[in-house]
């Protein structure tokens, strides 16, 4: 998103967010907990907070309806649990890892998977929950455009976490209301295991923003675990040169990675994306901007 376009009030609050997202993940890893707790609490905050497109802040389908998609990744095992256009769990996120412990799937869509999610526990709410004057106003200014529009001012806001815990296990995790005007039941990267969310304990974890349909082509998330894997490349080559493929392809978006040593990286063709660093002994990093250290 570019800087311009971007209201202080709404910057300044997204920062506040992302630095509560890597307290509450980072308290978990601080006393041994696991990366998959950490990443799932994070994202968790993140989908409370009305100002990213995932829970509560969704953006809206084509329709005025609110469809959520959201993954987990273990990498310890390469267990994985996924959800796509549910509609009633306040958290995806938690629809996910309920998929992931208390079913035999990796991928629920739908009417079922809503069912799933009440069967399982999983907190419901009504659909206004979910309904903010901010991401109406976007709709109305995607149709407005037409179809077949896609504008990275209007549609990102993707969140995601990734994670090593000291036991030396990682985990990904990715929340998302999608891209605004959505319809048909398009499904993005982000609940796609392997496109928008990865994780190996051999080689790191991946969670992708973007132009979903460009990220599920290229299979990034699994492509920079296998590069990781089988090339031995460094976690920021990785990211980059997957990240420049997609963008060859056509995509706008990008990455955040953690290697299996506990190194991050980031890797982004827009002007800015939404991202954070936690390690022990460092004080936590909260940027937006390609130009911020
Ligand atoms: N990747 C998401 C999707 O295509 C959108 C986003 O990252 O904002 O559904």
């Amino acid at each position: 998103m570019a800087r311009a376009t971007k209201l202080p009030e709404r910057e300044q609050a997204a920062r506040a967010a992302l630095n509560r997202a890597l307290e509450a993940g980072s308290e978990i890893l601080a006393r041994g907990g696991a990366a998959l707790d950490a990443v799932q609490t994070a994202v968790q905050v993140l989908e409370d907070d009305p100002h990213f497109n995932a829970g509560r802040g969704s953006v809206f389908t084509h329709d005025g309806e609110v469809e959520l998609d959201a993954a987990i990744m273990d990498g310890d095992g390469r267990r994985a649990g996924a959800v796509a256009a549910i509609t009633r769990s306040r958290n995806p996120v938690a629809a996910a890892r309920a998929v992931m412990e208390h079913s035999h799937h990796v991928l629920l869509a739908g009417p079922g998977a809503d069912a799933f999610t009440l069967a399982n526990g999983v907190e419901q709410v009504e659909p206004d929950y979910f309904h903010t004057a901010h991401r109406w106003s976007q709709l109305e200014k995607v149709r407005e455009m037409g179809d077949g529009h896609f504008d990275a001012d209007v549609k990102f806001g993707t969140v995601g976490a990734v994670a090593r815990d000291t036991n030396g296990h990682v985990a990904a995790a990715t929340s998302t209301g999608g891209l605004t005007g959505k319809r048909w039941g398009r499904i993005g990267d982000s609940p796609l295991i392997g496109a928008g969310t990865y994780a190996d304990d051999r080689a790191g974890a991946v969670s992708a923003t973007g132009s979903g349909e460009f990220y599920i082509r290229e299979g990034v998330a699994h492509e920079i675990c296998a590069r990781l894997r089988l090339l031995g490349e460094d976690v920021q080559t990785a990211a980059d040169v997957v990240q420049a493929e997609t963008s060859a392809l056509g995509g706008v978006g990008g990455v955040i990675v953690v290697g299996a040593d506990g190194t991050p990286a980031w890797s982004y063709n827009t002007p800015s994306m939404y991202r954070g660093v936690a390690s022990s002994g460092r004080a936590n990093m909260v940027a937006i901007y390609g130009d911020e250290p």
